[in-house]
C-alpha cells in the first residue's frame, strides 16, 4: 500500500475560522494514496482518489468536544493551459438541498468544513442557538437562586443553606455567557 507523503496543508487558523485550500491536495501524494489519516496541526487528512477525508475534534457553543470525520468530494477540472486543477465539492446543505458548489477553499470548523456561503449560514444559526441555550441556562440558575430571569436584574445573592462552592460554581457558569 503506498504511504501518503507528508503533507502540510495551508491551514490558516484564525480566532474565528480555519480554512482549507485545494493546494493541500497537490502535496498529499498521489491521488490514489490511502492509509492512516495523517495528523497535521489538529486536522487529520487522508487523500483518496475522489475525496479527501478530514478528521478533527470540534466544539460548538462551549459544548462537549466531538470527533468529526468528514469526507469531502474532489473533482479535477482540466486547465486551459494543461494540467488539472482540483476543486472541493462543498458537502454543505441549505434547507435540505445539497450545496455541491465547486470551490477551492473551505471554511470551518463550525462543525464541518463548508464553502463560504454555507459556512456563513451555519455559523450564524449555530451562534444564535448557542446564545439562546446560554441564556436559558442562565435564567434557570437565576431562578434556582430565587432571582428573576433576564440580565436586567443583578445576579442573586447566595440563598441561605447553599454551599459557597455550589454558589460559586453557578456564578461561574453564568459569568462567561457571551454571544459566540
Ligand atoms: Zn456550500
Amino acid at each position: 500500500m503506498p504511504r501518503p507523503r507528508a503533507c502540510r496543508p495551508n491551514i490558516c487558523a484564525g480566532s474565528a475560522s480555519v480554512s482549507l485550500v485545494t493546494s493541500v491536495l497537490r502535496r498529499c501524494g498521489s491521488p490514489t494514496s490511502t492509509g492512516p489519516a495523517k495528523q497535521v496541526a489538529s486536522i487529520g487528512l487522508r487523500a483518496e482518489s475522489d475525496r479527501v477525508v478530514l478528521s478533527y475534534r470540534c466544539r460548538v457553543g462551549g459544548g462537549e468536544w466531538q470527533e468529526v470525520q468528514e469526507g469531502v468530494p474532489i473533482v479535477r477540472i482540466a486547465c486551459r493551459f494543461g494540467g488539472r486543477r482540483p476543486y472541493f465539492i462543498c458537502p454543505g446543505a441549505v434547507n435540505g438541498i445539497a450545496c455541491a458548489r465547486r470551490v477551492v477553499k473551505l471554511y470551518g470548523p463550525v462543525r464541518y468544513f463548508l464553502c463560504r456561503r454555507c459556512y456563513r449560514l451555519a455559523h450564524a444559526s449555530q451562534s444564535e442557538s448557542a446564545w439562546h441555550r446560554a441564556l436559558r441556562r442562565e435564567n434557570k440558575i437565576r431562578m434556582r437562586l430565587g432571582g428573576e430571569p433576564g440580565r436586567a436584574s443583578s445576579f442573586p445573592d447566595r440563598p441561605k443553606g447553599m454551599w459557597r462552592r455550589t454558589y460559586a460554581r453557578l456564578h461561574d457558569t453564568v459569568g462567561p455567557t457571551k454571544p459566540c
